[in-house]
């Protein structure tokens, strides 16, 4: 497999680095989860072709956020941009105890009207990847007024044979309320033919908490790989080659869980793409993941990453 496209939002980040001496100072930079997720898969896989699908505006963020891109060697040819739309941002600010907390503003950003670029062209053009990876995050910020053409992109893709990836990603602040969510996911799962979702996620969107109980939800689905992460205690595998259970090694100086699943879905997904086998995908996202989360912030410095998986 030589192509992966993944669908979703990429924000301005303002991250308050604010001092006594010195208040009101933020770092700038961009995340997201399916970002992030590329962003990783790529640089561990730079032989995969990893292209954003979204939209951006034309002002000077959009621009900056493209040579982000540009600079990640992610493709660009199925980034539209918007006229009259620009990027989601989010603050994070880290109180006295070190706990982080988010604050939004992404209600009207260009990423929520991608599907008004979704020609049939585009679509065609789509279909020639092998696997579309998208999140709740993803379905949560698409314009509710066009799911329904997001659910016939997905059916088209099915149809052209492409692997259809999703993680749950649930953050209650895009949804009305849980049911809104819940059937936007159930369709996710129909679709999806890897499965990657978090047991933190599941047990605040569907009430089950264990990986057991996850695992018995999707009994009835037709996935091909179900792969269930549950932070630091261990990631079971489901496929046609059974049930496996990968331990986690867990990292004791975590700094900063940002992207933890995000960077695993990256080298897991990048893994499979290369002909690795179920485990050891998994083993080297646990890897990624387990060294992400002791670096602060959602992206790892291209040096520091890099010199740790060459
Ligand atoms: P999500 O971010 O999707 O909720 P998890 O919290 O389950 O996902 O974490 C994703 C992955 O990050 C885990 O499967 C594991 O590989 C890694 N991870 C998370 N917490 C730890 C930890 N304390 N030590 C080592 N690895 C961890």
């Amino acid at each position: 497999m030589t192509k992966i496209l993944l669908l979703g939002e990429c924000m301005i980040e303002l991250k308050d680095v604010s001092t006594q001496s010195n208040p009101n100072i933020a770092q700038q930079a961009f995340a997201g989860d399916v970002f992030n997720t590329a962003v990783y898969l790529k640089r561990l896989f730079p032989q995969i072709d990893v292209d954003m699908v979204t939209a951006v505006g034309k002002d000077k963020y959009s621009k900056e956020m493209l040579q982000v891109f540009n600079r990640e060697s992610l493709g660009t040819s199925c980034v539209f941009e918007s006229e009259d739309k620009i990027p989601g941002l989010y603050s994070i600010q880290v109180d006295a105890q070190g706990e982080r907390s988010f604050t939004y503003w992404r209600s009207d950003s260009a990423a929520r009207y991608v599907m008004n670029f979704m020609t049939a062209d585009v679509m065609r053009q789509l279909s020639k990847s092998d696997i579309f990876f998208f999140s709740g995050i993803s379905l949560g910020v698409i314009n509710t007024e066009d799911r329904d053409k997001f659910w016939l992109l997905i059916h088209t893709l099915k149809e052209a044979g492409v692997t259809i990836a999703f993680d749950l990603n649930y953050r209650p602040k895009l949804w009305r309320d849980k049911a809104e969510a819940q059937v936007q996911f159930l369709k996710a799962f129909e679709a999806a033919d890897i499965l990657l979702p978090g047991v933190d996620d599941f047990a605040a969107i569907f009430d089950v908490d264990t990986v057991q109980g996850v695992i018995k939800f999707f009994k009835d689905y037709s996935f091909q790989e179900l792969i269930v992460k549950n932070g630091e205690q261990n990631v079971h595998c489901l496929s046609e080659h059974g049930h496996h259970i990968v331990d986690v090694t867990p990292v004791t100086d975590v700094v900063d869980t940002t992207s933890a699943g995000d960077s695993f879905n990256g080298g897991y997904l990048g893994a499979r793409m290369t002909g690795k086998s179920i485990i050891n995908s998994v083993e080297l996202a646990n890897q990624v993941a387990g060294f992400v989360i002791q670096h602060s912030g959602a992206i790892v410095d291209e040096a520091a990453f890099s010199s740790q998986f060459q």
